[in-house]
């Protein structure tokens, strides 16, 4: 996408470590112009499959789920940090071990809101290692709901979550897929 491209040269800020802050935009001040450009060309990409839920994890993949899912037309459900134990089997859990904060979250989603009847788009905000991901489609699997696919808006492609997904058979579709990023000279190298 080539709106996004351009808005991730101009603002993004490579950080060692392989983090891409794109804070001004994205993940702490959001575009909301950008951002529904980015909604409706997630609708375009998943126009031919049906959709009835959107799933997303906390916190920085909710705004941008629930402006994506407008132009769906159906609810964000999304998976809520836990610290307590699913006592009464209400809930669906897994762990995720986040990128930025390296360290392991339990993640539920209530089993009100998720159900074999639904059919369910995975949106977020980055794909590095994939955690994220494999805990989301273990919830959907846990609930024998249908994965239709992932939109993601940025792919770190040398972080290898993209290819370990596609490999089982995913649908992944990325805005942005970052080939190489330079954290001395600040390029960043699309892939096309
Ligand atoms: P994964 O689970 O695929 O390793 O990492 C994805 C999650 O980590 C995303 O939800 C995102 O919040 C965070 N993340 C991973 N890499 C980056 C990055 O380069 N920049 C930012 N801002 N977040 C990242």
């Amino acid at each position: 996408m080539e709106l996004l491209e351009e808005r991730i040269r101009k603002d993004g800020i490579v950080k060692a470590g392989n983090v891409l802050k794109v804070d001004s935009f994205l993940n702490h001040q959001i575009d909301i112009g950008l951002m529904n450009e980015i909604g409706k060309e997630f609708k375009r990409i998943f126009s031919d499959v049906e959709v009835t839920k959107i799933l997303t994890v906390e916190a920085s993949g909710i705004a941008i789920a629930a402006i994506v899912a407008q132009y769906f037309n159906v609810p964000v459900v999304f998976a809520k940090k836990s610290q307590s134990i699913n006592i009464d089997g209400s809930v669906y859990c897994t762990k995720i071990e986040s990128f930025t904060h390296k360290r392991v979250y339990d993640v539920i989603v209530s089993k009100k809101y998720l159900s074999a009847d639904d059919k369910v788009l995975i949106v977020d905000d980055f794909l590095a290692n994939g955690c994220a991901a494999d805990g989301l489609i273990d919830i959907i699997r846990e609930s024998g709901a249908t994965l239709q696919g992932v939109g993601i808006i940025i792919e770190k492609g040398f972080q290898d979550g993209g290819k370990r997904l596609r490999d089982r058979g995913i649908r992944v579709e990325s805005l942005a897929i970052v080939d190489s990023m330079d954290d001395t000279t600040g390029q960043i190298v699309f892939r096309h």
